[in-house]
Order: structure tokens, then C-alpha cells, then sequence
């Protein structure tokens, strides 16, 4: 049923330890089902949604007690490997009962720090969305360890904002067991008062953040601001609030103030537009014909082998390039969907017919749209 009541179309969902745990010491299946039942009624009314969920450690703990001799980084790998399979088997359980499929994605930051990585994972949410999957995500533990700081997220709440900024999210909402950010440590200061709205994450919310953390998870209000920060930034709207309180996904989807609500900092496409040109070098051009010129300028469209006339310099998949005119004149610059030799053998090729050229296929466009930026709007793009 698609009633359209939704404030936000594409909302993604962090599910912190402490909320799945009710503060115990396994998953409770009964705040589970409770969250789990409100992302359906969501997702039945028309929002794609997006999980991004911790306690896979807190269930391995749960799971081996103590029964063995591990301690530090590879306890912590052993127990998000035994945690993650049950974790993922109380979600599928779940969802089953609201006929949902999910899928499981466990990201690094590694793996999407190259634009290639970034790119395919980006590719495969949009999929999982369309086909009405919800995705449920978390860290890789068992490959970023805490060795290799650069490659980890650390934190649930840094890794949810990457999400939120990978699927061009509208909304990314932090659910915590706490009401918000407050003014002062609410356990410690009682007069502390709840902030309803953030449009500026300055030095002041930061302080007001402090550095505390749950007790099984590893995230506090301060990567929770973090988060914030990053997701904003992305153009996504933030709101931290109280997993516990009544239907709290469902009415904040339906656009209730609920919690602490941050105002995103740029428009989706500026911030996109933004991380496609900030410091980055193009590896080449695709010089397309007036047809494909009209359709990206004036059309909104993406750019489809079809209108590819030639290829200029040697990129892979996932890699920056311009896209110019016949005379030359630069009109937009994208990530590419196919390197520079795939290219090659598709220009003027129907996108219908891109696996029967190539033997695969990444999609029918060598630039979506999504995933361009234009540089010149004039119609005869001589610009
Ligand atoms: N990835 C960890 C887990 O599933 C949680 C990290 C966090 O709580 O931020 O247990």
C-alpha cells in the first residue's frame, strides 16, 4: 500500500547496541520486532530505507560468554563474525513477517574510498532499492581492525553517514537511547535541556556532545554530531532521537519533530557536484555528438554509448572524465560506468546491445546522470 504520507522519500536507519540491546547483554528480539515493524510500515507506505545496524559484537559476546582465551582486536573480530550471522538472522526473521527480503552489506571505509569501490556499492543500494529490498549494513570487523585506523570506520554513526551519503539519502536518522542532544549530559546535569534544531554544528554543539559512550557500543554523542556533520555536509537532513519512544520511525518519516533535528548544510547535488570536482584531475574526455549534447544541456539526461563519438585518454570504471563537444568546448564532467576501452568499443553502440559488444554489462549509461556534473548549460555547447 502506497498512501504517500512520507516527509521523506529515501531515509536511512542507524540502529545502535544500546537500543538493540534494551541495555542488556544479547539482542532483544521484542525491540527488534517493535523497530522492525515500523521500518515495514514505512517501507510498505513508499519510503526506500536503508539499515545500518550495530550489535553484531554484542550478540557474538552474548553467544561465547567466555569460553575461550581471546582478547582485543582478534576477540573483537571473533565475536562480530559468530554476532553478525545471528544478527542477521533476527533481521531476517523479522522482515519475514512483514513479507520484506533484506540483504547484508558490510562495508570498510577502503572499500569505498576509490571511486570505483564507491561506485559499485553505491550501484548496488540504488538496485536493492528499486527492487524494494531493505539493505542492512555494518562495519566489516572482521576485516577493518583497529591496526589499520585509515581503513575503518570505528564507529556506526560515522559509517551511517557515509551510507546516507552514498544512496543520496533525504533523511538519516540516529536511533539512541537517549531523546537527543542536550544541552549538558542529561545522566549527569538533570536541568539539561533537549536542542529540538541544529542549523550549524559549531564548537558550542561540540561541546555540548562531550566524548561519552554507550557501554557496548562504541559510539557517544560526540560521533553521533560527527555524523551530523558528514551528512549534512552531503545535503541529508539528521535527526538524533529515542529508538524507545512510541512509533518513533514512523512518525519522524511522516515529518514529526521528534528528537534533535539538523538542517542539512548543501543541496544534495552542490555537495555532489562538490566530491566529483574537489582536487580531482579527469583521466579523459568522451567527445559526444550535438544529439547527446542537447540531451545532457538541455535534457537532463544521462550520457548513453549511443552519442559517444570519440574517446580521448585511458581511465578504469569509476574514474573522472569530461564529457566535450565535437569542437572541444567541455560541457560536463562525470564518474564513468565503463573504463576507457569498454568505452571505446561501445561508441554509437545502442545501450540494448552493451553485452552483446562487451560480454557484460554495467548499466546503460556510461555517465548516469546521478553522477555528473554540468559544467557549460548553453544549448549549442560551445560555451
Ligand atoms: N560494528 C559494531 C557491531 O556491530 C558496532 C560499532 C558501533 O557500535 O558503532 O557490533
Amino acid at each position: 500500500m502506497n498512501t504517500g504520507t512520507q516527509a521523506y522519500k529515501r531515509i536511512v536507519i542507524k540502529l545502535g547496541t544500546s537500543l538493540l540491546t534494551g541495555g542488556s547483554d544479547h539482542l532483544d528480539k521484542e525491540i527488534m520486532s517493535r523497530l522492525g515493524s515500523q521500518v515495514a510500515a514505512i517501507h510498505d507506505d513508499g519510503a526506500e530505507v536503508v539499515i545500518v545496524t550495530s550489535g553484531a559484537v554484542a550478540a557474538g559476546r552474548h553467544c561465547l560468554k567466555s569460553n575461550h582465551s581471546l582478547k582485543g582486536v582478534p576477540l573483537r573480530q571473533v565475536l562480530a563474525a559468530v554476532g553478525q550471522a545471528r544478527l542477521m538472522q533476527t533481521y531476517e526473521e523479522i522482515f519475514d513477517r512483514h513479507n520484506i527480503t533484506v540483504a547484508q552489506a558490510l562495508l570498510t571505509r577502503a572499500d569505498i574510498a576509490d571511486r570505483s569501490g564507491y561506485l559499485n556499492a553505491r550501484n548496488t543500494f540504488m538496485s536493492l532499492m528499486e527492487t524494494g529490498i531493505v539493505g542492512i549494513v555494518n562495519e566489516n570487523d572482521v576485516v577493518a581492525v583497529d591496526e589499520l585506523v585509515e581503513s575503518r570506520f570505528g564507529d556506526n554513526d560515522n559509517l551511517s553517514a557515509m551510507v546516507a551519503n552514498l544512496v543520496d539519502a533525504d533523511l538519516l536518522v540516529i536511533l539512541t537511547d537517549i531523546a537527543g542532544l542536550f544541552t549538558a549530559d542529561p545522566h549527569v546535569h538533570p536541568e539539561a535541556c533537549l536542542i529540538h534544531e541544529v542549523c550549524n554544528i559549531d564548537a558550542a554543539i561540540d561541546a555540548m556532545a562531550g566524548d561519552s559512550a554507550g557501554k557496548l557500543g562504541t559510539g557517544g554523542m560526540s560521533t553521533k554530531i560527527e555524523a551530523a556533520r558528514l551528512a549534512t555536509a552531503s545535503g541529508v537532513t539528521v535527526i538524533i532521537a529515542d529508538g524507545r519512544e512510541l512509533e518513533v520511525i514512523t512518525r519522524l518519516a511522516r515529518g514529526e519533530a521528534i528528537g534533535t533535528r539538523f538542517i542539512p548544510a548543501a543541496s544534495k547535488m552542490e555537495s555532489r557536484a562538490r566530491w566529483m570536482l574537489a582536487g580531482l584531475c579527469t583521466r579523459g574526455c568522451l567527445v559526444v555528438d550535438d544529439g547527446a549534447v542537447t540531451a545532457l544541456t538541455e535534457q537532463n539526461k544521462s550520457l548513453l554509448p549511443a552519442g559517444v563519438k570519440e574517446v580521448r585518454g585511458e581511465w578504469e570504471r569509476g574514474e573522472i572524465v569530461d564529457i566535450c563537444t565535437l569542437n572541444g568546448a567541455r560541457i560536463a564532467t562525470g564518474i564513468t560506468n565503463y573504463g576507457s576501452r569498454d568505452a571505446f568499443s561501445l561508441k554509437g553502440v545502442h545501450s540494448g546491445q552493451i553485452t552483446q559488444q562487451l560480454g557484460y554489462d554495467y548499466g546503460a549509461e556510461i555517465i548516469h546522470r546521478n553522477n555528473m556534473v554540468l559544467i557549460h548549460r548553453r544549448a549549442d555547447g560551445t560555451g
